[in-house]
């Protein structure tokens, strides 16, 4: 049996293929381990797509597991953010669990370690565990308390358990070498005390915690998973998940498999640096639209599905490597550009008055919804005398490449007449505050004979178009690796928000709710911001803006 196909392999795939052939195993079981100590990022996007999209594929199952072994850092508001953002991407996990759920089998293990002669209880400071630990060059030296006798280590480990020691004062290590090559291997601490901690599971149960290199194989056995696929960073440590699986008794044995974490031009990724981005106030929650992270890109309006492409596009291997920005960016676009209705929108409004359209008329003119779907239907416009344009749409002189609005020029107003422009008229600092044009009833949806229209450009009605605000995004980094030459908080882009805040849309965009996506025309993708939208006040957000090349074709 292997997966569909049409699914993208990868070398990870190739594996469980060969395993499914050689008959190592007969079903795929592989899970997602997130920490509960941030929200999760699209780098865990890449990683869920994988995980779930191999059980989806295979067919297997796929676990939620919360690795929630270090209660200083977790929150149940992170438990609660993590599960909603793995629904949100599309997938279901077979079984939820949390690491805190094998306290007492991992106690056990630890118990039995202790038995064999594998692990000690060490009263090193951390200080001297690291003096001790030697370094790549030079082989460490063995703890004093290595070869205390079985019965006391089981003793003071019991006492270590029930509360009797301070943090700090003793730790469990496993016994395997300290002449290692791979520093991982010298006796690792499996436990350590920690007194005072409320933990968003088993409370105060427990003041000994277990640590990641020791819970992760024993968790991942314990829900028999065939592989384990984890970031390269795990590579060293993947003779410790052996070691400790070798040495207890359990029956499964997971096969560690290690790729490359994606990393993202003009972001940063680590929960340490998201989490001080929140903290510090320099962005407005994890769910800022400019973060990296899943919840910033619902609320920018990105879809599930493009989220999957692009996890699927960038692919699973073993090399390191940034992915440029625009890579994330297209798969919003190719998305949307086929499924975004169509709307007109002014961001920066210039009123224009049709001096020839009397004041009272209103003309409803249909406009469709999408230039290649008519599927997607049309929707009214109203035209008006006084009608909105976008600033950049009129210069009083320009040459030919300008394919807008200039005094004498003619252009089209998006789905109704060509206008000709006949006066700008300014205010007592020489800003041209209004234009008065006059229409041809003669050219709509023909253009007039003998003469040049300039291009089109889009309008909103200014007795019937609704105000809004709208924010444009931009990076939240200005450098492509921030932090490179210093403080990752020097590299923020000072201008990652624009908001502008007197914006006209149609009138179809009243009723916009939240989840739908729209293009404006010439101008991007945009949605409703969940948060801050109201009836009354709209918000907009911009996904993302339209293709370079139209920046291109529509300057001059
Ligand atoms: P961070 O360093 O940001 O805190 P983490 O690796 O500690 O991330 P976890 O919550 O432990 O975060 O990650 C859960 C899973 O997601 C792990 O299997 C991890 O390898 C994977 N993961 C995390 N970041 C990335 C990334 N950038 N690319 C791919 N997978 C990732
Ligand atoms: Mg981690």
């Amino acid at each position: 049996m292997s997966a569909d196909n049409n699914a993208p392999t990868n070398f990870i795939r190739q594996i469980i293929d060969a395993d499914l052939q050689s008959g190592k195993h007969e079903r795929i079981h592989t899970r997602f381990p997130p920490e509960p100590n941030g929200y999760l990022h699209i780098g865990h996007a890449k990683s869920i797509v994988l995980n779930f999209g191999i059980a989806d594929d295979y067919p297997g199952t796929c676990n939620l597991r919360f690795d929630d072994t270090n209660p200083a850092k977790e929150e149940e508001e992170f438990v609660e953010a993590i599960k909603d953002d793995v629904r949100w991407l599309g997938y279901d996990w077979d079984e939820l669990r949390f690491a805190s759920d094998y306290f007492e089998q991992l106690y056990g293990f630890a118990v039995e370690l202790i038995e064999r002669g594998s692990a000690f209880v060490c009263d090193l400071t951390a200080e001297q565990v690291r003096e001790y630990r030697g370094t790549l060059k030079e082989p460490g030296r063995e703890s004093p308390y290595r070869d205390r006798p079985v019965d006391e280590n089981l003793d003071l480990f019991k006492r270590m358990r029930a509360g009797e020691f301070a943090d700090g004062s003793r730790t469990l290590r496993a016994r395997i070498d300290m002449a290692s090559p791979n520093i991982n291997m010298r006796d690792p601490t499996l436990y350590r005390i920690r007194h005072g901690l409320i933990h968003h599971q088993t409370g105060d149960e427990w003041c000994i915690y277990p640590m990641y290199d020791y819970t992760h194989p024993i968790s991942d056995a314990l829900e028999d998973i065939t592989h384990s696929l984890c970031t390269l960073e795990f590579e060293d440590h993947r003779p410790l998940y052996d070691w400790v699986l070798d040495n207890i008794t359990i029956p499964c044995h997971p096969r560690q498999i290690e790729f490359s974490r994606l990393n993202l031009e003009y972001t940063v990724m680590s929960k340490r640096r998201l989490t001080q981005l929140v903290q510090e106030q320099r962005v407005s929650g994890w769910d800022d639209p400019r973060m990296p992270t899943i919840a910033g890109l619902r609320r920018r309006g990105y879809t599930p599905a493009a989220i999957r492409d692009f996890c699927e596009a960038i692919g699973v291997t073993k090399s390191e490597g940034t992915v440029e920005m625009g890579v994330l960016e297209n798969s919003i676009r190719g998305d949307l550009d086929a499924t975004a209705p169509r709307r007109m929108a002014v961001l920066d409004p210039l009123r224009l008055v049709i001096t020839n359209f009397p004041g009272d008329r209103e003309e409803t003119l249909a406009a469709a919804n999408h230039p290649k779907d008519d599927a997607l239907g049309s929707r009214e416009l109203q035209l008006t005398r006084e009608v909105y344009i976008d600033r950049a749409d009129f210069r009083e002189q320009a040459n030919k490449k300008f394919k807008r609005l200039v005094l004498g020029g003619e252009v089209r107003l998006r789905n109704a007449y060509v206008i000709r422009c006949d006066e700008a008229v300014k205010d007592a600092d020489g800003e041209v505050v209004e234009l008065r044009c006059t229409y041809d009833p003669d050219t709509l949806g023909q253009n007039p004979e003998g003469r040049k229209v300039r291009g089109v450009i889009h309008w909103v009605s200014a007795t019937r178009g609704v105000s809004a605000e709208v924010r444009v995004y931009d990076r939240l980094f200005r450098s492509p690796e921030p932090g490179r030459d210093g403080d990752f908080l020097d590299d923020l882009n000072p201008d990652s928000l624009r908001v502008l805040g007197d914006c006209y849309v149609e009138p179809a965009l009243a009723d916009a709710a939240v989840g739908d996506r729209f293009q404006f025309e010439r101008e991007g993708y945009f949605c409703i911001d969940p948060v801050d939208s109201r009836r009354d006040a709209l918000v907009f957000n911009r996904i993302v803006s339209l293709r370079d090349s139209w920046g291109k074709q529509a300057a001059g």
